[in-house]
């Protein structure tokens, strides 16, 4: 490691997120040291984002460190963890500090927010990548999985969802808003906000959950596939926000929130007597009923007579 890298990490990824009582030793040594938690499994996670595949490589650094961090978060809100750590793997074209900055202060806000300390990673020259390790606790056998979906279970979405494709598709010119709307929406894409609390409240109430990275009808299937059930999804519930409605009208929106990546909510399923209870965490995250687990198995996407085209290419249909 040359000095400028040494300077560089001193600078920028020295004492960042979360100040925590179970780190014993962080960045600056040749590993970080924590303190095990008793009654706990450790839940652990790690998601790389790439320049120009999983944001446009001139996104404010900010914006970058934020979703870093963020992506890795939602993964850890899915089994119902609390996030504790982060280990950063950045890989960079050039040592540009005011990038370094941005990113680093994108970064840090979250971290701090979700009581997150950054313990360590490496810093390599090349494409633009960050890989981010994050680990948490949850109590022994009470994570949440995408494997314990039982028929008969209400599914659930929290939030609304294709904002953050919408989002996506303005940066890239592919969809025209203005204004508020355009805002809100490039705010979904640019800082996503991880459903840790949400998760947490979940533990012991979701029979199963996953958070919806790649699209909601395609994330159901991979839910759906690894409890070995099938879904109804009525498209009609689907919480789609005013301005994705109001900037892509009723048959794009509803593209946008079935098939668009990138929204970091939660899908869940929970039986039918929990009803009331998941009602009351909607005061703290909003969450919508949008449909039921069946036995047999593929997605029955009920709605409007427009599903076969919404989801082009998706092949578990049923009539
Ligand atoms: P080594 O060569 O022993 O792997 P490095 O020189 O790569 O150590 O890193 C020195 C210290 O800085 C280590 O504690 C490492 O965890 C930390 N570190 C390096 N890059 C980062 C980064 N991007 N974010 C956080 N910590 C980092
Ligand atoms: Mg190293």
């Amino acid at each position: 490691m040359s000095p400028g890298e040494f300077e560089l990490i001193e600078r920028y990824f020295t004492g960042r997120g979360a100040v925590r009582d179970d780190v014993r030793l962080s960045v600056g040594d040749d590993a970080a040291i924590v303190t095990p938690r008793a009654g706990a499994d450790l839940v652990l996670a790690l998601d790389t984002i790439v320049a120009d595949v999983h944001f446009p490589a001139d996104t404010g650094s900010r914006f970058v460190g934020h979703r870093a961090l963020a992506v890795n978060l939602s993964d850890l809100a899915a089994m119902g963890a609390e996030p504790a750590w982060a280990l950063l793997g950045l890989t960079l074209p050039a040592a540009d500090e005011s990038w370094l900055a941005g990113f680093a202060s994108g970064f840090d806000e979250l971290a701090r927010r979700f009581g997150v300390a950054l313990v360590g990673g490496d810093t390599t020259r090349g494409p633009l990548a960050a890989t981010v390790t994050v680990g948490g606790w949850v109590p022994v056998g009470e994570a949440l999985t995408r494997s314990g979906a039982r028929h008969g279970d209400d599914l659930w979405v929290s939030g609304t969802t294709g904002d953050a494709g919408a989002g996506l598709a303005i940066l890239q010119a592919r969809l025209a808003a203005g204004g508020a709307i355009r805002e809100q929406l490039l705010r979904r894409f640019l800082l996503p906000e991880p459903r840790v609390g949400l998760g947490r409240s979940l533990r012991g109430i979701a029979d199963a959950c996953i958070d919806i990275s790649d699209g909601l009808a395609g994330d159901l299937a991979k839910l759906c596939r690894a409890s070995g059930v099938g879904a109804r999804l009525d498209c009609a519930r689907l919480p789609r926000s005013p301005q994705l409605l109001e900037s892509a009208g009723e048959v794009a929106s509803m593209r946008f929130a079935l098939t668009a990546g990138d929204d970091y909510e939660l899908l869940f399923t929970a039986p039918p007597a929990s009803r009331h209870r998941i009602e009351e965490l909607a005061a703290a995250t909003p969450v919508s009923l949008v449909g039921e687990i069946t036995a047999k198995p593929g997605i029955h996407l009920q709605g409007a007579g427009l599903e076969r085209d919404l989801v082009h290419g998706f092949d578990h249909f049923t009539d």
